[in-house]
Parts: structure tokens; sequence; C-alpha cells
């Protein structure tokens, strides 16, 4: 029986699948996605957000294949990646054959918008030559024609039908290495559409908010969709849409799975909004903190609170704390207890010096990121 009961979360029972190998599904963590925007032509620039990504903690990145020469491109961007890489292809399904053939790890394409059956029998041969899984991603914004004209507008329903008739296809090919999407910009629809999908099958579920804005409105769509479906257990794999740097969807993503428990990546730094009452600038303190700790994988917690009305309660529950004190002398716990007093001005190196001794020691322990 779990201490805190409130904060369980029972995960919707999935199958498993492998984009390369990072496992999807079933008991593996729940990874977290994003996109290239450069020209995937553009071999080092696609490579370099790749590796920025890759280091802010995407476990999978997807690049588009929109031409011959972006799955030419593919081969060596697969092979300088350090996580595996979904080619995302529309129609062409020559493309998948291609990105498939160049290592893609994972075809996103929608084997009812390839064609004859001759074609999908093609698709599906190339992924099990190549030890490639795909995704189905139904979108609000490009239902089929006779799903709208069905229900006269996207909606929950729609979606759901149409990712069950594309994975038909697949299911038909024998071929059940999948996930599925069901993305909608509106977070009711969205909602709405993965509860009715996780309810009608056993694949696993790659969640996203599309097209959800920019930095500040995008993180608030997407936490409240993706979070909502990760609280109620559904959802294997994330994207987080941002009009925004790659880096920020990563960052964003792990956010929302460290807030509800359900990964551990990095230092968590829990810290109040400061008032008059505040013994050193929080702000600007936090945001020193997380430029200079963005390098720690190890998932280590720290309060930074400016006083003494919520400093001690908050460094209880982290394992390392700092609470400001007057005249420029702030307390620094360790484990939750008061343990040594530090200045303003010695303050930021010392936490810093402090989380990466941690950080070493959570590793050592084997009990690195989750
Ligand atoms: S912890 Fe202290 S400084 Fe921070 S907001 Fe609360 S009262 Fe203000």
């Amino acid at each position: 029986m779990s201490l805190r009961p409130y904060r369980h979360i029972t995960r919707r029972t999935s199958r498993k699948i492998m984009v390369g190998p990072v496992a999807v599904g079933g008991d593996a963590p729940i990874s977290v996605q994003t996109m290239t925007n450069t020209l995937t032509t553009d071999i080092e620039g696609t490579l370099d957000q790749i590796r920025r990504s890759a280091e802010a903690g995407a476990d999978i990145v997807r690049v588009s294949c929109p031409d011959e020469d972006s799955t030419q491109a593919l081969r060596a961007i697969v092979k300088g990646s350090p996580v595996p890489i979904v080619a995302d292809i529309h129609f062409h399904y020559k493309r998948a054959i291609e990105a498939a053939d160049a290592g893609a790890a994972c075809l996103r394409i929608n084997p009812g918008n390839i064609g004859s059956a001759e074609r999908v029998r093609e698709v599906v041969k190339a992924a099990r030559d190549h030890g490639c899984s795909m995704r189905i991603g139904v979108n609000a914004g490009s239902l089929d024609k006779h799903l709208l004209e069905k229900y006269g507008e996207p909606c929950p329903d729609a979606l759901v039908e149409s990712a069950m008739e594309h994975a038909r296809i697949l299911e038909d090919n024998d071929f059940l290495d999948f996930k599925i999407s069901v993305k909608a910009s509106d977070v009711f629809m969205a909602v709405a559409a993965y509860r009715g999908l996780a309810a009608a099958c056993d694949y696993p579920l790659h969640l996203g908010i599309t097209e959800a804005g920019g930095l500040t409105g995008g993180t608030v769509k997407s936490a409240l969709g993706i979070g909502t479906l990760l609280w109620e257990g559904i959802g294997d794999t994330l994207r987080v849409s941002l009009s925004a740097d790659v880096v920020e969807e990563v960052k964003v993503g792990f956010e929302l799975l460290r807030t509800l428990d359900l990964r551990h990546r990095g230092v968590r730094i829990v810290s109040c909004p400061s008032c008059a009452r505040q013994g050193f600038n929080v702000i600007n303190t936090v945001e020193a903190l997380e430029k200079r700790l963005s390098h720690v994988r190890a998932p280590v917690t720290v309060s930074v609170l400016g006083c003494v009305v919520n400093g001690p309660g908050e460094a209880r529950e982290t394992m390392i704390g700092i609470t400001g004190g007057g005249a420029g002398n702030h307390k620094v716990y360790i484990g939750g207890d008061p343990n040594h007093n530090i200045s303003t001005q010695a303050m930021i190196d010392h936490i810093v010096a402090l989380v990466e001794a941690k950080a070493t020691e959570i590793e050592a322990a084997g009990q690195g990121e989750v």
C-alpha cells in the first residue's frame, strides 16, 4: 500500500513496440520526442538539432521526408544521430520504402493514404525487412473525406474511426508493430479521441496536441491535453508541439512527465515566486541554476525559497535546499535538514557544486535517470 495513493497513476496496458533501441508501450518508460524543422537535405543543420534535442533528453526524433533528396540525406542523418529517427512520410509510398532502407527506426505514415493494396504491401515489406515500426498519425485537420461526410466535421469519433481504419490495413498485412496518434489542436477533441482510442485497442499511443501554439500558450495547452491523458494512464510516448526551439519541446515534455512522477530526469527545482521578504533575488538565482544545471541527468530535487516562511517546509521535501536569511546569510539544507550557512555571493557556485556531487552519488548508486 503506497504512502501517497493520491499520487498513483495506473498506466493503460498496451502492446510494446520498438523504435530502434527505444521500447514504446508495455512497461517501457514514456518516451519524449521532438521533430526537426531544418531542411532534411541540410544534414549538418538537422544533425545539430537532433544532437541538441538528445542532449535535452529526447529519446526519439522525427525528421520530414518530403522528397527523394530528403530520404537520401536521411541515411547520413541516421548514421550521425545519437537517437532513433522516425521518418515522416505523407503520401508517397516510395519515400517510405527509401526511408526504411536509409535506416529510419519508424515510419510515420497512414496506410490508408498510400494507395493500392500492392503499394501498402511493399511498404510493409520494407518496414519488416529493415526492422522498422510505424506510426499511424491521424490529424483532425486532414481527416479522410468519407469520414468528414459521415460526421459533418472533425470530432473524436471520426478520429478514432479513421485510426482504426488505418490500423486494420496494417493488421490485414499481419503487421502489428505500430503506434497511433489522434491529434487535434482542440484540447477537448484530442483528449476525447485519445480516450476513445485507448478503449478501442491496445496499440501504444503517441500523444500530442497539434499546432498547440507558441512557448507559453502551447505549453499550457499541451499540459492540459497531454497532462490529462497521462494522469489517466493513457500514453506511451509524446511530443509537445510548439512554435519554438525543439529543445523547448523536449523540456516541456520532460517537465510534464516529472510533474506526474512518471519519469525522473535532471534537476527539478521547487522555487517560490519571491516577494518583499526575499533574502536574495530568487528569480535570478533560479534562472542561473537552471542554466548551469541543465547538463545534469540524475534526478536531483532542489528547493530555492526566498525566506523562512515556506523555506524549511519545502526543503524537507527536496535533496538540497536554500532559504533566504537576513543580511545576506542564507541557510543550506541537505537531505531536508538545516546544514550550514552561505553568503549571497558564494551561493550559486555552492549549490551547483552540491547538486553535481549529489548527481554523481545517485549515478554511482545506479539510481540515475528513469
Ligand atoms: S518564500 Fe518568502 S520570499 Fe518566497 S514568496 Fe514566500 S514569503 Fe516571499
